[in-house]
């Protein structure tokens, strides 16, 4: 979350009357430090509180807000133009896909960034209708491979010791922390300004162990039907948020690595 959210902040969410709200439960750890954007004067503070008092530091212009709460526990009360989840916990992101599946068309598209195998590749997927193949498009199967295998078979993706973190569940460099916020920022952008193209998105760091995927588009998976279908049962919305040329307002969740964003207008 931390780099992501200065990212779009620095990009202009939170201005022209739009807000960025960054959600997250966690407490700053100094296992966090060799990744994230806080430094030690902000250990044991809420990440989200930290985040949001640091970004108006920098950036005083801006509408930051902060929710400490755990974004699963508050999946009803999401709204706005844009949900960025880049929490990286694939059960998260599948509660939260579900959630949007169940509430469209009355539900923000949805953008995940996640990191695969130690760092070694960085994905973004972009969630913004029937048209195009959602979270559980690029995974049908909880236990089995993507449809587009990142990892070379060999690759493993055991958690390795990272000094820089004292307590070893660091599994990633913090580059691989900045390029999954880079593509999250691209693809912010290019929803922003309409022209979003290829809505999956890969950047590989290591291809000694990784396969390079050319971005795309998803088709919807035949095995997750849920997906084709429109659900508009639920009207219940969610609160108005800004971003870039116009208002926008951007919900992050942050866990370790990652966030998880939302831009609405
Ligand atoms: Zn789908």
């Amino acid at each position: 979350m931390d780099f992501s959210a200065y990212n779009l902040a620095q990009s202009g969410a939170g201005s022209l009357g739009g807000c960025l709200t960054l959600i997250d439960s966690d407490r700053l750890s100094p296992a966090n430090l060799g990744r994230h954007i806080l430094g030690i004067s902000f250990l044991g503070r809420n990440k989200a509180d930290g985040c949001a008092e640091y970004i108006r530091g920098q950036l005083p212009h801006l509408a930051i807000e902060s929710r400490p709460l755990d974004a699963t526990a508050i999946l009803a009360s999401l709204s706005g133009d844009l949900i960025i989840d880049a929490t990286g916990e694939e059960p998260f992101s599948i509660a939260l896909n579900h959630h949007a599946l169940s509430r469209r068309p009355n539900f923000p598209p949805v953008l995940h960034a996640w990191i695969v195998g130690n760092g070694g590749v960085t994905q973004a997927l972009l969630c913004d209708g029937p048209e195009h193949g959602c979270f559980k498009c690029q995974k049908p199967k909880l236990a089995s491979e993507p449809r587009y295998r990142v990892l070379r078979p060999d690759s493993g993706n055991e958690l390795q010791r990272n000094p820089a973190c004292g307590d070893g569940l660091s599994p990633f460099p913090v580059s691989a922390s900045m390029s999954a916020a880079a593509l999250a920022l691209d693809l912010v952008l290019a929803w922003n300004s309409g022209d979003l193209r290829h809505r999956y998105r890969t950047r590989v760091l290591d291809p000694d162990r990784s396969f390079q995927i050319k971005d795309m588009n998803l088709t919807p998976a035949p095995e997750y039907p849920a997906c084709r279908t429109r659900n508009p049962r639920d009207q219940q919305i969610v609160e108005v948020i800004a971003l870039i040329p116009d208002p926008e307002r951007i919900h992050t969740r942050d866990r370790v690595y990652s966030f998880a964003i939302r831009v609405c207008v």
